[in-house]
């Protein structure tokens, strides 16, 4: 079972995206937001995360540019309901996993999951 980080500001996409990481077995911590995000991050091992672009307080990119910079085998997923090359290109040069535009299929974030998680476990091993 992997944790799995849902952070968004709007509560019925983080419900959609916990209902896809519990069916698949996995636990899904929530935040609405990039501070709270990133308080997480220290207290809890997580495996992957899905992160919002447009949130207050922090948002995802700049969170994006935290966490790698902490750990730069994190699975970070970036999300928007505004895609744009600015944003695109920054989640590259960021070292984010992908990018995914809203709305998403159930399917997509699944297989997201799959590929993901199998990401997380290459980086770790190639650590040691
Ligand atoms: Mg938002």
């Amino acid at each position: 079972m992997a944790k799995i980080l849902i952070v968004d500001d709007e509560k019925e996409i983080r419900g959609f995206l916990r209902r896809v990481v519990e069916r698949l077995g996995h636990e899904a911590v929530e935040a609405s937001d990039g501070v709270a995000a990133l308080d997480v991050y220290h207290k809890e091992e997580i495996d992957l995360a899905f992160v919002d672009i447009t949130m207050p307080k922090m948002g995802g990119i700049e969170y994006l540019e935290k966490i790698i910079a902490e750990d730069p085998g994190a699975i970070i997923i970036i999300m928007t309901g505004y895609p744009s090359a600015d944003t695109i290109i920054k989640t590259i040069e960021d070292d984010g996993y992908t990018y995914i535009a809203k709305p998403f299929t159930v399917d997509l974030i699944e297989d997201l999951i799959g590929r993901g998680l199998a990401a997380r476990e290459q980086k770790l091993k190639a650590r040691k």
